[in-house]
């Protein structure tokens, strides 16, 4: 059957078939608009990537709007320096929330206004508990709760302590808000729960205007309401909050917007909480939000990942209601697939051993022709420097090799890349410490181009810069940043930090590139050849000092995980 492939290529998204049964209902009158709610308390991470895909991506798929908008009401953690790089990330990505730029905290006064119609119609009490008192007045799973000795205050009560709240004539924390439901409830977000809390605090946007600040649940769901969102778009651990949203919706009598829940990303070998992103900055581990060993956006654009190889990985992993763990090795196969495509092919030698070609000319310099792509003719060639005395990588050399060990040995020839067949003729060593300092070569000038005429055949293709011509450069080489694929499993997530991955960067400060990178562009990646994908550091790297971040390598352990599943 003709369809069966385009079902079995396009992966699984229950939101995407929810939506197209609204549209054939004509639901909404046709309309789809979404949103992405980040807390600006952190920078981004590939969760949210995924969020930000299927927010916009569905808006953008059915003719609908996206908005973004910041929930922001909780004025200590955050910061105008989230807002910012999350307005980065989302335009990175590739999305335009155009004029659609919302903010919670512009809805502070509709919110109060909502709070007051609450109280008047008796659906929302002051409360003068202690937080304490609260939780333990809340019951548990198996406990119903108890009743407020404040919940049957007068309305007229209620709207004066409210306006005393906002007036600031109370201290932070000695009253609150509730909602009055049922302290019974088998869900316990509806045992009356706190809809206002006193907070003397500067918010990032609204200063120190209000003293009284709306709880989340307070503000999530009517926000979504206030903009009019058709399917408000959520992961599961707010399936439990979705019959208080309803609650507040029904009892305000607004616009009911529908919420769905999907199941979180999760990576391997990566924790995604802001918390212990922010624990990681904090505390040194990493250099801050981009370093490029972060799940963040900004981490995975300093990288050198491809916003396109992102959204291409976000697509793939489909969108469910059950909790999974992607194997981060799969990230890295859409990365690497997207840069195998696009990236012009280089050569760098990353931990570089001179050779001497003992019979080229010392003086003679030859421009040899090299391939941009090995498949793509439309990026072209360019021309790449050879002379005398070259870097190759220390490792494609062994004095004494083992059994296929094909690469340069004593007496052995082998192909330099675009250049000639050379033949190890000599090795210079460290009198004392044995360590290979430099080996001479002859090369046969009848291979030029990389072709012997006589027909023999060399069983390996080394990479190489020209000494003289070469221009140094650092390179950053990164392993995961953890050594457990779920780390602090083990100890019940508490401790992550044991599972840091010790070796997770290895920098190398005696590279060697050729010298068309001069000037390199930072951001621009490239492949380096047998070695990987390499990305110019966005922020260290300058005209005078280049600096490269290992992407991702060139093996493809995700194709290895799958053969391994299938057989
Ligand atoms: P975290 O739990 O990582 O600290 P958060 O959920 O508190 O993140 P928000 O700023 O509230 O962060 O998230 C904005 C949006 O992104 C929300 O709609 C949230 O559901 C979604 N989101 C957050 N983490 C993930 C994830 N791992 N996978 C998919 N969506 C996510
Ligand atoms: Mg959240």
């Amino acid at each position: 059957m003709e369809t069966t492939k385009t079902e079995m290529t396009s992966p699984p998204n229950f939101i995407r078939n929810i939506i197209i049964e609204d549209l054939k209902a004509n639901k909404n009158e046709g309309r789809v608009h979404t949103r992405f709610p980040p807390e600006p308390n952190g920078y981004l991470h590939i969760g949210h990537a995924k969020s930000i895909c299927l927010n916009f991506g569905l808006a953008a798929e059915f003719g609908g709007l996206c908005n973004l908008r910041f929930d922001d009401t909780n004025p200590i953690k955050e910061e105008e320096e989230y807002v910012n790089s999350i307005k980065e990330d989302v335009r990175w990505l590739g999305f335009d929330w155009e004029d659609r730029e919302y903010y919670a905290s512009d809805y502070f006064e509709q919110l109060h206004e909502y709070a007051v119609q609450l109280i008047k119609d008796g659906k929302a009490y002051v409360c003068d508990l202690s937080m304490d008192e609260i939780r333990e007045y809340r019951g548990t799973l198996t406990k119903p709760g108890k009743d407020s000795p404040y919940r049957n205050r007068s309305v007229e009560e209620n709207l004066n302590l409210f306006a005393c709240m906002r007036a600031g004539e109370f201290e932070d924390g000695s009253r609150v808000l509730r909602a009055k439901i049922d302290m019974s409830a088998s869900n316990l977000n509806m045992r009356d729960p706190v809809i206002y809390r006193i907070l003397r605090a500067t918010h990032h946007r609204t200063g120190d205007k209000w003293c009284i600040y709306p709880m989340y649940d307070f503000t999530h769901g009517q926000s979504d309401s206030i903009e009019r969102i058709t399917h408000s778009i959520c992961t599961l651990e707010f399936e439990d909050h979705r019959p208080l949203y309803d609650w507040f919706i029904e009892q305000l009598n607004i616009f009911h917007p529908q919420q769905i829940e999907f199941a979180r990303l999760n990576l391997s070998h990566t924790v995604m909480s802001k918390r212990k992103l922010l624990e990681l900055v904090k505390s040194g581990v990493v250099t801050g939000w981009d370093d490029p060993r972060m799940p963040t956006i900004s981490g995975m654009r300093r990288r050198g990942y491809p916003p396109e190889s992102i959204r291409a990985f976000c697509e793939r992993i489909g969108v469910a209601k059950r909790e999974s763990v992607v194997d981060i090795a799969f990230l890295e196969h859409c990365v690497r697939k997207d840069l195998n495509e696009r990236a012009p092919r280089v050569m760098g030698v990353l931990r570089p051993l001179r050779v001497v070609l003992d019979n080229y000319p010392e003086t003679q310099t030859e421009e040899l022709d090299a391939l941009n792509h090995p498949t793509d003719g439309s990026k072209g060639t360019r021309k790449v420097p050879f002379s005398n005395v070259l870097y190759i990588e220390k490792e494609d050399f062994l004095e004494d090799p083992p059994k296929k060990y094909y690469r340069l040995a004593p007496g052995r020839e082998v192909r330099l890349r675009y250049a000639y067949f050379i033949k190890c003729v000599d090795v210079v060593k460290d009198e004392r410490t044995g360590e290979v300092m430099e080996i001479h070569c002859t090369y046969d000038p009848k291979t030029r181009g990389g072709d012997a005429p006589d027909g023999r055949k060399v069983k390996s293709t080394l990479h190489w810069v020209s000494v003289a011509h070469a221009i140094k450069a650092e390179v950053r080489l990164y392993d995961h940043l953890f050594v457990s694929p779920h780390p602090g499993a083990e100890k019940g997530g508490s401790d992550f930090k044991t599972d840091l991955n010790p070796h997770s960067l290895e920098t190398l400060t005696s590279c060697y590139v050729e010298p068309g990178l001069k000037g390199a562009l930072p951001g621009s990646r490239y492949q380096f050849e047998r070695q990987g994908y390499f990305c110019v550091d966005l922020v260290d790297s300058s005209d005078n000092r280049l600096v490269f971040n290992q992407t991702v390598g060139l093996r493809d352990t995700w194709a290895k995980i799958q053969k391994s599943q299938v057989s």
